[in-house]
């Protein structure tokens, strides 16, 4: 049996999958990931964007890193592709249990799913630092500057985990939860290279880890079914029941 007929088959016998992924789930959408050949480090700033995207960056020059995040990471014409749709349909029909994502876009809440758990935070959520008050994107977006919160003239911060900050603690446990009780774990559009996020793939305790990539990774060596091609096209095949 080929790869993705093992796969297929996988998905049909299973009621308990469990995705893991990362910007090159959203490629398909025209959102650039980081480490893809066209991917945002391999396209010339001042600043090296994991430096741009970096606490100390944001607290030390926010012109500069607001100029960037809205410029790359605010990508707000964007729609769910063929991987978000499925996921969410399998969600729908009970086969998929909760989609991990280390993506800050929103899409697969576009989508339709609902068991979503956002690594890295949202770029749909901003606060004050001040007073608190919740910011859209659009807000953000069509700012000219610094964003201000039009309240009390607090700073208003993107609720996305910049380089040196942690994971929110809450949401790190249910990943663990859920990867560790998977009966399949879908892990894609990832390069594995961003930790804590890449080592949820440990808590894995079952044999049908499946990767799914355009390249490879640091851990293709642990996948019980790799599966080299675009995620939207590689789900796409699976059939809803
Ligand atoms: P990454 O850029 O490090 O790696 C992306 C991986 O996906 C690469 O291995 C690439 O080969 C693969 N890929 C690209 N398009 C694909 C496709 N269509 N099908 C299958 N594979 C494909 O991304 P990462 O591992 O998620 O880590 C980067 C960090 O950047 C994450 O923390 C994430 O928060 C952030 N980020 C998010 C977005 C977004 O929200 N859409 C975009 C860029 C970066």
């Amino acid at each position: 049996m080929d790869r993705s007929a093992q796969f297929l088959k996988w998905v049909k016998e299973s009621d308990n999958i469990v995705f893991f992924g990362g910007a090159g789930v959203s490629t398909e959408s025209g959102i650039p990931d980081f480490r893809s050949v066209d991917g945002l480090y391999n396209q010339q700033y001042d600043y090296p964007p994991e430096t741009i995207l970096s606490h100390t960056f944001y607290v030390r020059n926010k012109p500069e890193f607001f100029r960037f995040y809205r410029n790359k990471m605010l990508c707000l014409d964007a729609k769910p592709n063929a991987a978000h749709k499925k996921l969410a349909g399998l969600e729908q029909t009970g086969k998929l249990k909760a989609v991990i994502t280390q993506n800050i876009d929103g899409l697969h809440q576009a989508a339709g799913s609902k068991e979503v758990l956002e690594l890295h935070g949202s770029v749909h959520r901003n606060y004050c630092q001040k007073c608190g008050k919740l910011f859209d994107a659009k807000f953000i977006l069509n700012g000219t500057d610094l964003p201000v919160c039009d309240v009390c003239g607090g700073d208003i911060k993107p609720d996305v985990v910049l380089y040196e900050e942690g994971l929110d603690t809450y949401t790190m446990q249910k990943a663990i939860q859920y990867i560790s009780k998977a009966d399949i774990l879908i892990i894609g559009g990832t390069s594995l290279a961003v930790y804590p996020a890449a080592g949820l793939i440990d808590y894995y305790r079952g044999n049908k880890l499946v990767l799914i990539n355009k390249s490879t990774t640091p851990m293709d060596g642990r996948a019980d079914l790799k599966i080299e091609g675009k995620i939207g096209e590689v789900l796409s095949q699976v059939e809803l029941p």
